[in-house]
């Protein structure tokens, strides 16, 4: 791969009915969205991949001071409101600042010079996209003022529908991303009644660096499928939980693992229990759990929260929740790595643009509905 850098900025590490901002009460988080930032050698500006966009999404990006102009790439795990809910105000937002040229919106931040042409491109396994689309985002855009058709979610957005048999995809800066990070969907289980089984999924990938990376998405605790298919090839695990007490006693929602469900499933496999992290965790969770004494690696927290001049609460200097260390989830190779990377690369471009030139191959758009994966946007001419 041609990337170099890579970090995980948590825009927020809470449940779905975290409490945003309260500055009475111990916790201040946003719901459990994550950017990828990915830096190529090709590139200057970085690549920035969302892991879901919760109701409060603009408000967390807005907290890690990136625009929402500047998601290139947004990964659909499933439709529950935390982590489908703000995608339709992104759309929005994207389509109306970009259309219309403005590099300069009210409440945003936009921190580099935006690239007006490109809409994000979402990604979902099958049909989900389309599916959030019907049952989400359409109701509130498909009607633009002035506009003779309904709009559908292609005005918004370039739609991956990832082959279900093999749901991967390469996200690189090049048009052919074969030094791309590969990133792999999985399905889980984690809502389903009586005759519907509500489509969710974890997402994996590999660091520049080589750590393999499994984020659960939203998973009940399920050992069967998740242990042998991903956890035990896995360096970093995220695993959502769930962090409730009642009366002492762990409440367990049955779409969600308890935290103590973990403790308890990998108790003889501390090699899986000291891999994870927990994320999707309630306000509260700092006065009830300590994962280190678990086994487990410390809870994850916002990125907002690790970063210099950050002001806790009176209630958080008195908590243990950290804050205003750093982020620890950056990942980069070593100058002389970067230097080799920078030398091939210039060698496998000079080769891209000779077969263009050459007429052996040409750009296609990646846009596809019910059809396959492909972010590959050079194809082989016949
Ligand atoms: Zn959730
Ligand atoms: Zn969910």
């Amino acid at each position: 791969m041609s990337c170099y850098k890579m970090e995980f900025v948590w825009l927020g590490t809470g449940g779905a009915f975290t409490n945003r901002e309260n500055e009475h009460g111990a916790a201040w988080n946003y719901q459990s969205n994550l950017v990828v930032r990915m830096w190529f050698v090709e590139r200057d500006k970085p690549v920035n991949v969302l892991i879901d966009g919760g109701t409060t999404l603009i408000k967390a990006l807005a907290r890690a001071k990136i625009s929402p102009l500047e998601i290139d790439y947004v990964f659909l795990t499933h439709l529950h409101s935390d982590h489908a809910g703000g995608l339709g105000e992104l759309q929005l937002i994207n389509y109306f600042v970009k259309q219309n040229h403005l590099d300069v919106v009210g409440c945003m931040h936009p921190t580099s010079k935006i690239d007006v042409s490109a809409q994000p491109v979402f990604i979902g396994v099958g049909n989900l996209t389309y599916d959030a689309w019907d049952k989400c985002w359409c109701g509130g855009n498909e009607t633009l003022e002035g506009m003779k058709r309904p709009a559908d979610i292609e005005l918004f957005a370039n739609v991956i529908a990832l082959n279900e048999k093999e749901p991967v995809i390469r996200i690189g800066s090049v048009p052919n991303a074969k030094n791309g990070v590969e990133f792999m969907m999985f399905q889980t289980s984690h809502v389903s009644n009586s005759n519907m089984f509500a489509p969710s999924y974890g997402v994996k990938w590999t660091t520049p660096t080589g750590e393999r990376v499994v984020f659960t998405g939203d998973t009940q605790n399920n050992p069967v499928q998740l242990k042998t298919a991903h956890f035990s090839s896995a360096d970093i695990i995220f695993h959502d939980t769930q962090t409730t007490m009642v009366n002492g006693k762990p409440f367990k929602s049955g779409v969600h693992a308890h935290i103590l469900e973990l403790v308890e499933t990998y108790k003889d496999q501390p090699q899986i229990l000291e891999k994870i992290n927990c994320y999707h965790y309630d306000d509260d969770a700092f006065s009830k759990h300590d994962p280190e004494k678990y086994g487990m690696q410390p809870f994850v927290i916002p990125y907002f929260k690790t970063q210099k001049g950050y002001k806790p609460t009176d209630d958080e200097k008195k908590s243990r929740i950290p804050f205003g260390e750093g982020n620890k989830w950056v990942f980069e190779v070593s100058r002389e790595t970067r230097a080799k990377m920078l030398t091939r690369q210039e060698v496998e471009l000079g080769q891209v643009a000779k077969e263009i030139s050459d007429g052996l191959v040409e750009e296609v758009e990646p846009k596809v509905r019910d059809k396959t994966d492909t972010v590959v946007k050079v194809r082989k001419k016949k």
